[in-house]
């Protein structure tokens, strides 16, 4: 008797827990949680929140790091524009979109970016491919286009690899955690992410995307740029833009509150040299026309464009809550630009 009664129970728990998942926002499922007799049922419903939580959980930390390992493995060789590690990069970010089954303004998530030498002032050297996904708002044709470059320097004359695992593997493997976010947490404006190519080469890849942009430019709230993201000894993340955009920092703060990880502004005065970041990544195309922007990034460290920026010297756990927050950044953004 005692082993039927077991049985029913774990029915019940199995079939609510179902329910649960059932539910598509976080916000119908708490409702729901709330709803059941907490008296009746304490062992239950301890077991629903827990299930809860770890299905809130916003980013897969495991693949978080197994994507940041495979885009700067030597597999890969540095990532460089125009060579077949670049090609498998790029291949792996579109594979990813596909799986989530999201779309794209360019046919196969591939916009080409003609490639010209001397940072885009030289001969023509070939085409460069930027990787681009759409995720379509809940009521709004307003954008957030959210970048990462995934190139990088290639190799040595004498063949040692650049592998860019701070710069730029980790923005792109946030950027595919980001993709898997807002696809499941759809946000208010709709989204475009670019995986940027070319960045090294004077940012043609963003050049490119700015130049044949599929929608007015003016439907663009902000562009949130994510370069060098994975480690900072004081734990610290920057936050730059909101000098030139101070409309923005509201948003970004009222995210920090709380996170694990410190996020700084600065970065963005005009007047001091190579401590300005204004034009120092993807994001300057978007800022030349007059889109507000925010570009995360870390300090420059000791491993910066030398052959030492490798996965095993990135920080995990920095990275990790880094990814989160800027998670969290997005969608007070997001909240604060559209009300
Ligand atoms: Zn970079």
């Amino acid at each position: 008797m005692a082993t039927f009664v077991n049985g029913i129970f774990l029915l019940q728990i199995s079939i609510r827990i179902a329910k649960v998942y059932s539910f598509h926002s976080d916000s119908q499922r708490m409702i729901y949680i709330n709803h059941i007799n907490v008296s009746k049922y304490p062992l239950f419903v301890c077991l629903l929140l827990s299930f809860f939580i770890a299905s809130a959980q916003e980013v897969d930390r495991q693949q978080l790091l197994r994507d940041i390992q495979y885009l700067s493995s030597d597999e890969l060789g540095g990532r460089k524009p125009l060579t077949e590690g670049n090609q498998l990069a790029a291949q792996f970010i579109r594979d990813r979109f596909k799986s989530l089954g999201l779309t794209s303004q360019f046919k196969s998530y591939t916009q080409r970016v003609p490639l010209m030498g001397n940072r885009g002032n030289g001969e023509a050297l070939g085409e460069g491919t930027n990787i681009t996904a759409f995720i379509p708002g809940q009521d709004s044709d307003r954008l957030i286009v959210i970048t990462a470059h995934y190139d990088h320097l290639g190799t040595t004359e004498a063949g040692a690899i650049f592998n860019g695992a701070d710069d730029n593997a980790s923005g792109t493997a946030a950027l595919l955690a980001l993709a898997e976010y807002f696809t499941k947490n759809k946000p208010r404006a709709s989204i475009i992410l670019a995986a940027l190519d070319a960045e090294e080469m004077g940012l043609q890849g963003a050049k490119a995307l700015v130049r044949d942009f599929p929608f007015s430019l003016e439907h663009v709230l902000v562009n949130v740029n994510m370069d060098m993201i994975s480690r900072n000894v004081k734990s610290e993340l920057y936050a730059a833009g909101t000098l030139h955009y101070p409309h923005l920092k509201p948003a970004l703060e009222n995210a920090a509150k709380g996170a694990k990880v410190t996020l700084k502004f600065g970065h963005d005065e005009p007047g001091i040299g190579a401590d300005d970041w204004t034009k120092a990544s993807d994001h300057a195309a978007f800022h030349d026309k007059g889109v507000p922007f925010v570009y995360f990034g870390v300090e420059d460290h000791p491993d910066y464009h030398k052959e030492t920026d490798t996965f095993e010297n990135i920080d995990p756990e920095f990275y990790y809550e880094a990814v989160r927050l800027i998670i969290r950044c997005v969608e007070k953004l997001d909240e604060a630009l559209i009300p």
